[in-house]
């Protein structure tokens, strides 16, 4: 049986990731300061022998005996990483150094949760892994996007120096069941606001694109790329490339919530970037044909029946 540790375990990405992995017959320790994750997210699985639960914040050391690390602890919505942005840093940078200590203490095997911001606002379309990024290093998202590059040469330095087993996935927009209802991502604000039957919140004119992939799709993606060669270290990127305008989204969630909300137009926020998809070639490649299963409608419905369970349950 391996044991393994997922920081940030208690998140949205984390707790599918936690489920996943138990229900492969892993051990799964996962570790949250609880800053933007609940102990909700992960209420069902602590009756599971094979589960634990530990408060701690990353920017410590943690010395516990492991076999893997899955590294997801990191606020990832852009509100919440922008509340305390030095403590956005910390969690990247000094969670990274401590999470990569313990991985060469232990000999694991190591896995980061980057991000598609390490390419800012691209100059590329759509973004390639060999592409370095247009990122301000001076700006609101900065702590978020220059903590997550510095974890990234963290990893490949590690790996250079200490022969480090890293696994690092470039994680474009995901979504899903369990994504804060408040945190301000775009998928969990137009659905709360379209099942209240309030305004969409529309930031600029809307013709920024992204790309949206399905919470199961990307956790299959984690555990592929870890249970890859050696020789495999990423960066890969992860993401369905699929790209829609926010304008459009929201069109579509209003449509499948039969929702009677209109669109408010509200200023885009600095360095929103205009234009986001994944060349995921070498996902498919690496991954053994790994590619998003769900589409964006199907994705939504089950998004939107979970949002409308919460509200209806009043938990949110
Ligand atoms: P999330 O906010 O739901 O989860 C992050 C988890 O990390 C939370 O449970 C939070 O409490 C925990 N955490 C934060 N700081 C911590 C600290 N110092 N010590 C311990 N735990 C801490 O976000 P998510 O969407 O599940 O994202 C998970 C990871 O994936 C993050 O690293 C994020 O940057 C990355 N990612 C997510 C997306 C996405 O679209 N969801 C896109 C790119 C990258
Ligand atoms: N956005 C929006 N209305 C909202 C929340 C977000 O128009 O209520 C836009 C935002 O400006 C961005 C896109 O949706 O262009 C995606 O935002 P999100 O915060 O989900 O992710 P990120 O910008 O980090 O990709």
């Amino acid at each position: 049986m391996t044991r393994i540790l997922v920081t940030g375990g208690a998140g949205f990405l984390g707790s599918h990731l936690c489920e996943r992995l138990l229900e492969a017959g892993h051990e799964v320790l996962c570790v949250d300061n609880f800053y933007t994750g609940a102990r909700r997210n992960v209420a069902h699985l602590l009756g599971n022998p094979n589960f634990e639960l530990m408060r701690h914040d990353v920017t410590f050391p943690l010395f516990v005996e492991v076999d893997e690390i899955y590294n997801l602890a990191c606020p990832a919505s852009p509100i919440h990483y922008q509340h305390d942005p030095v403590q956005t840093t910390k969690t990247s940078v000094h969670g990274a150094i401590n999470m990569l200590g313990l991985a060469k203490r232990r000999r694991a095997k190591i896995f980061q949760a980057s991000t598609s911001e390490v390419y800012g606002d691209p100059a590329i379309h759509p973004q390639i892994e060999s592409y370095w990024g247009n990122v301000n290093p001076i700006g609101i998202r900065s702590c978020y996007d220059e903590g997550k590059r510095c974890a990234e040469t963290l990893f490949f330095d590690y790996h250079r120096q200490n022969g480090l087993r890293i696994k690092v996935a470039r994680i474009f927009n995901t979504y899903g069941p369990r994504m804060h209802p408040n945190d301000g991502r775009v998928v969990s604000n137009f659905v709360v606001q379209a099942l209240k039957g309030e305004p969409i919140t529309l930031y600029g004119e809307g013709l920024q694109t992204r790309s949206f992939c399905y919470v199961d799709d990307m956790v299959e993606g984690f555990i592929r790329l870890m249970n890859t060669g050696d020789n495999v270290t990423g960066p890969v990127n992860l993401g369905n490339p699929g790209e829609f305008t926010i304008r459009a989204l929201a069109e579509m969630v209003v449509a499948q919530t039969g929702s009677r909300s209109t669109i408010t137009y509200l200023p885009l926020p600095s360095d929103d970037p205009r234009q986001r998809r994944p060349d995921i070639s070498l996902a498919r490649e690496t991954l053994d044909g790994w590619q998003p299963t769900i589409d964006l409608e199907q994705g939504l419905a089950r998004t939107i029946a979970y949002f409308d369970g919460l509200l209806k349950s009043g938990a949110a």
